[in-house]
């Protein structure tokens, strides 16, 4: 197998033309894509190959002026780039066929799954990814700290002799700093790697029209799914018991009490958002029940009851959200 260091360098819109392109599209697109590069290595970690290429953005088509400045890339350059399709197509060649992508941190795969959905590009070969800064957080001191490239190339004592924020040279210094680590160990463990520290059992998202899911229509139906609030034990799969109701926190988070027989007091947080289409998602984290986090949960819990308003913790967040959505709209045909 194939190790692609793979970096990105995208452009930014201004914040009224994100807005607007985002709900024009109903599609998450924080950004896009101008440049791709990436260096191959083998499955002995030496360098086969390059590639880079210039793409020309179909949204945000003037350069934002702070990337030129940082990227180098100019108007020019992108005016004549080639259409995100084409270039995906030709990269994908260029990756062969068996193959595994790292990248520096978790940003990139992301942007160009955004951008591949924004323009219906298919993605489903950008399987099989790894963050190189966790597995070299896990090879070196186990921190979780998101530490730059431009830092462990002077820990491992590499020559940063070419200019950064170029991909090409980014996903070289990226190969570089491969090299230095024990991949094939990296990818073996990967799954082991999780970033959930504090805890953290399970974390997903569920109806996120953004990235194609369907979304919840109301907030209350997000967080009454029983497909999400009523898991089974993450750790033993297990059934687990729900001795109180959800409790509303503040903002929009909603927390509930579980009991696995065997794995004892664990939480359920539940986090609602707001799609670009107006529907809902909810983010939601299972993690060990600690002390302090029940006494707040038995304090609201006695709240509500002694209030006798079980109705308002219902209608509250609809509420809220109704206003937010109402403050945040912008016509969403100017481009
Ligand atoms: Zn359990």
């Amino acid at each position: 197998m194939d190790y692609i260091s793979l970096d990105l360098e995208w452009n930014q819109a201004y914040p009224e033309q994100l807005e607007a392109v985002q709900k024009r599209l109903g599609t998450r697109l924080r950004g896009e894509v101008i440049q791709i590069g990436a260096v191959k290595l083998d499955a002995e970690m030496r360098i086969v190959g390059s590639y880079s290429v210039i793409v020309r953005p179909r949204f945000f088509r003037h350069i934002n002026r702070h990337v030129a400045r940082l990227t180098g890339i100019t108007q020019d350059m992108i005016d004549l780039g080639v259409p995100l399709p084409e270039a995906s197509e030709r990269f994908r060649r260029w990756c062969g066929e068996d193959y595994a992508f790292l990248t520096w941190g978790p940003d990139d795969i992301p942007m160009l799954e955004d951008n591949f959905r924004a323009q219906r590009v298919d993605g489903s070969w950008l399987h099989r990814v790894y963050d190189l800064q966790k597995i070299y957080n896990r090879q070196t001191d186990g921190s979780h700290k998101q530490r730059s490239l431009e830092f462990v190339m002077e820990q491992f004592a590499l020559p940063q002799n070419l200019p950064a924020h170029d991909a090409l040279n980014d996903a070289y210094f990226t190969a570089l700093v491969a090299q230095k680590l024990d991949v094939p160990r990296g990818v073996a463990d990967y799954d082991k790697t999780s970033d959930f520290s504090d805890g953290v059992l399970l974390s997903d998202v569920s109806g996120d029209a953004d990235v194609g899911a369907k979304g919840y229509r109301t907030a209350y139906e997000a967080v009454h799914d029983a497909a999400l609030n009523e898991p089974t034990c993450p750790l033993c799969g297990g059934s687990l018991a729900f001795p109180e109701r959800t409790v509303h926190m503040k903002g929009q988070k909603y927390l509930r009490m579980m009991v696995c027989p065997t794995h004892g007091k664990l939480l359920l947080d539940l986090r609602v958002s707001r799609n670009l289409n107006e529907t809902f998602r909810v983010r939601r984290t299972i993690r060990v029940l600690d002390e302090e986090t029940e006494a707040k949960l038995r304090a609201r819990l006695a709240e509500e009851g002694a209030g006798g308003r079980p109705r308002r913790r219902r209608r509250r967040p609809r509420a809220e959200f109704r206003a937010e959505a109402v403050a945040g709209s912008v016509p969403a045909d100017n481009e």
